[in-house]
């Protein structure tokens, strides 16, 4: 997923197991922990993108991660229906 000033927002590796956010929880970029990865599924392609933390809250700051969805956009153009997913690296 890219920026749509064309900063690219991706994490370096993509974790190994992951859950989608259920988009209620008032969970912020900040609240993830050490070993979770920030991602999003595009709603029209499917697609899997992780995303690098701290990029994302420079660019967008602390923000809900529910809000977060609608500020991403798929490499296919889609920002509609793009889901939260949180990854958990291996410690
Ligand atoms: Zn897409």
């Amino acid at each position: 997923m890219r920026h749509r000033r064309g900063i690219d927002l991706r994490a370096p590796f993509a974790p190994a197991i992951h859950r989608e956010h259920d988009g209620q929880q008032y969970d912020t970029v900040k609240s993830l922990l050490e070993w979770e990865v920030l991602g999003g599924s595009c709603g029209n392609c499917g697609r899997v993108a992780w995303l690098d933390k701290r990029v994302v809250e420079r660019e967008f700051g602390n923000q809900y991660l529910m809000h977060l969805a609608g500020k991403l956009r798929c490499a296919c153009g889609n920002k509609n229906g793009n889901r939260i997913l949180i990854g958990t690296l291996p410690r």
